[in-house]
């Protein structure tokens, strides 16, 4: 019988990917939606989180898809009322708010899904297969994008919270912890912040390695590319391995030569694995993208750089 799934906050990557995708999906039956914007065809709607969770409507489960700040008290919300819970990355504004989270699921015997959609790539998968227990000499992260083009009018973005740049950032950071055989810390970090907003527009971020030895381990994140977007990773190991990661980790190149070029299924991959945990009782935390862009922001030395509007 198909999981009956409930979706709050029916913004842009709502409308991009989990409708579409929770549609032709039969594990899953689209049984309510919250949004203060009205509703979606014939699913029962709901104005606020609260009414949905007050109504008595039987549900197993619900996908958070609005920005993190509110995250943690509507998730909270929801596992009291017994309901499985799926959270859009980034799980929550907070590494606090996440632990917090994930300990009340555990009390409350109900399964959390932190999803990080760059994980969910054949690309990704085969460089973790190839760098497993090997030792990273190099890795470098380019990740530029037009904030224009890909968060038009998302004033959220902006706020404390609300990631800035570490918003595409932090989908870099979850292939990156995904992929390296062992963690990586953050060295330093320089937060570039436009004088009228309270998140950076771009970053630079030198990490050092958990591992004994040397290692080159850099990121360049910026909001401010137009034309090619670019969503980079280049990894080299100690013996001479080779791998870069294109198009937001679709595509895999091993020593200059293309392995792997998949079309993306990335929320198709995110609702599978949904599916899975359902059935077998398990959740799936993964705080480690989170802890990365915690620590930037932690240790980042702040450079105003001109107005953005
Ligand atoms: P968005 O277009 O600004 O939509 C967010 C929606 O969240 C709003 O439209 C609203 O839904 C709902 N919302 C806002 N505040 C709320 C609150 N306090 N309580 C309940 N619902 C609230 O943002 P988005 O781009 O979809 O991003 C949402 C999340 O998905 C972010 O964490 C982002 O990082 C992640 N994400 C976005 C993309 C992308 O391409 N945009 C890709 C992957 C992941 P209603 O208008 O229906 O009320």
């Amino acid at each position: 019988m198909a999981f009956r799934l409930g979706i709050i906050g029916l913004g842009k990557i709502a409308q991009d990917q989990h409708l579409p995708v929770v549609a032709k999906n039969p594990d899953f039956e689209l049984a309510a939606v919250v949004s203060s914007r009205g509703g979606h065809g014939e699913v029962p709607a709901f104005r606020t989180p609260a009414e949905l969770f007050r109504s008595g409507l039987a549900l197993d489960a619900v996908s958070l898809c609005m920005p993190p700040e509110p995250r943690y008290a509507i998730a909270r919300d929801a596992l009291d009322a017994g309901l499985h819970v799926l959270m859009e990355k980034p799980p929550t504004p907070t590494v606090g708010e996440l632990d917090a989270i994930a300990a009340h699921a555990r009390t409350k015997g109900r399964i959390l899904f932190t999803t990080w959609h760059s994980q969910y790539n054949a690309a990704v998968d085969e460089a973790k297969r190839l760098l497993a227990g090997k030792a990273v000499s190099r890795l470098h992260v380019s990740w530029k994008e037009d904030v224009r083009h890909w968060h038009p009018g998302q004033e959220w973005i902006w706020e404390p919270g609300g990631f800035g740049v570490f918003d595409p950032g932090i989908n870099a950071f979850s292939i990156v912890t995904k992929i390296l055989p062992q963690p990586i810390f953050v060295a330093t970090c320089v937060l570039e912040t436009p004088e009228n907003k309270s998140t950076p527009i771009a970053a630079k971020i030198t990490f050092k390695p958990s591992w004994e030895g040397e290692a080159k381990l850099t990121a360049e994140l910026d909001w401010r590319q137009t034309g090619e977007q670019s969503w980079n990773i280049d990894v080299e190991t100690a013996d001479g391995l080779k791998l870069q990661l294109r198009k937001g980790g679709t595509e895999l190149h091993v020593g200059g030569t293309e392995v792997i070029a998949a079309p993306m299924a990335e929320y198709e991959g995110i609702y599978a694995h949904f599916a899975e945990l359902l059935r077998s009782g398990r959740s799936h935390v993964d705080g480690a993208p989170l802890r990365l862009v915690s620590d930037c922001f932690m240790l980042g030395r702040r450079r105003e750089t001109e107005a953005f509007f």
